[in-house]
Parts: structure tokens; C-alpha cells; sequence
């Protein structure tokens, strides 16, 4: 069995060496170090794509990208993460459908209600502003097919409500929980081998 080592965890660093001195380079650098190395900001990063996995999988996705810690610039400004779980299916021809909406919307709601529920993390601090553009990305597309406007904030509410009750009434076991962080965690990161 692997044994997880932040200080071995392999970052995927795309930032040109020409920008690697600025300020705003260094501190995302810092955090995605400190998000590896202090145990609470590792779990959260974690417990955050297990919400995600649980409930992108009962939508019925069954393939995951996984991707560990990245750091690179846009050609506007700097961005990183340090892990990142989505279903691969979605990156091609999807035809929308409202049940498929709403489990989308839960898929993407989950990262940030696991947080509050499990961790006791503000809904404020759960790191779900990405996760609402994406499912809000596909609200746009979904608009486009069914030729209708549609609630995004609706569809949110209601997803972040339905996974909240879950958690609470224990839908989702403890058990599944632990094999799908570990799962997050053992594809996520990958090690360099020396150490
Ligand atoms: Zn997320």
C-alpha cells in the first residue's frame, strides 16, 4: 500500500520560468504547499471531490478525471487547485434533461455541502463559487436545447437542500465516505519516488 506523503506529492507547475518571481506566483505556490501539508486543509480539499464523486456517480457517471495539484497562468492571471475530480462523459455532446440537470446540480452542490455538514466549514468559506459557474455553464447549454429559460438558483437550492438531508439521514454511509476520499486521494496525487 502507498503511503500518502505531502512533501512527495508531484505539483504540476505550467508557470513560465520568465513569471515565476511575482508575488501572486509564490503565494498560490505557498497554498497549494500549505493545502498538502496541514492535515485539516488536505482533508477539506479531499472531502470536497468525495462530494463531488459520490453524487456526479449517482447521476450516473461512471468515469472521473482525476487531476492533482496544478498551478499555471491563463494569459491574464495565475490559477491552481490542488485536486480536481470531473466526470469525463461531460466533455462531450450532452442532451439535457431535467433529471440529468438536477443531478448535475447535485454533483456540483455536493463539494461544497460536505464541507458544511461533514467538516462544519461556513457556506461562505465551502469553495463551491467554481462549482456554481460549472453548473451554471450547463443551465446555459440546457436553455439552448430546450429552447426555454431555465433557474439556475432554483435548481441549486433545491440540490444543495436534497444533499444536506442525505448526509443528515445518513443516505450516504460514513463508509462510502472513507472509500471514496480514498479513492480521491489515491488517484489524485501522484508521488515522485524518491524520499
Ligand atoms: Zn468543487
Amino acid at each position: 500500500m502507498r503511503i500518502f506523503d505531502p512533501n512527495r506529492v508531484i505539483i504540476d507547475d505550467s508557470v513560465p520560468a520568465s513569471l515565476r518571481d511575482s508575488p501572486e506566483y509564490l503565494s498560490r505556490r505557498r497554498a497549494i504547499e500549505r493545502s498538502l501539508q496541514v492535515p485539516d486543509r488536505f482533508d477539506r480539499t479531499c472531502t470536497h471531490e468525495t462530494g463531488h464523486v459520490i453524487y456526479f456517480r449517482r447521476a450516473g457517471f461512471t468515469t472521473f478525471e482525476y487531476l492533482g495539484p496544478k498551478i499555471f497562468h491563463d494569459g491574464r492571471q495565475f490559477r491552481y487547485w490542488v485536486a480536481y475530480v470531473s466526470p469525463s462523459q461531460l466533455n462531450g455532446n450532452i442532451l439535457y434533461t431535467e433529471e440529468l440537470l438536477l443531478g448535475l446540480a447535485r454533483g456540483a452542490a455536493a463539494g461544497g455541502v460536505f464541507l458544511e455538514v461533514l467538516l462544519g466549514c461556513s457556506a461562505i468559506d465551502n469553495g463551491s463559487g467554481d462549482d456554481l459557474m460549472s453548473f451554471g455553464m450547463h443551465c446555459g447549454r440546457a436553455q439552448v436545447q430546450w429552447r426555454r429559460p431555465l433557474s439556475v438558483q432554483q435548481r441549486w437550492i433545491r440540490a444543495r437542500k436534497e444533499v444536506k438531508l442525505d448526509l443528515e439521514n445518513h443516505v450516504i454511509t460514513p463508509d462510502e465516505i472513507d472509500r471514496t476520499k480514498a479513492e480521491v486521494i489515491s488517484k489524485c496525487f501522484s508521488m515522485t519516488d524518491s524520499g
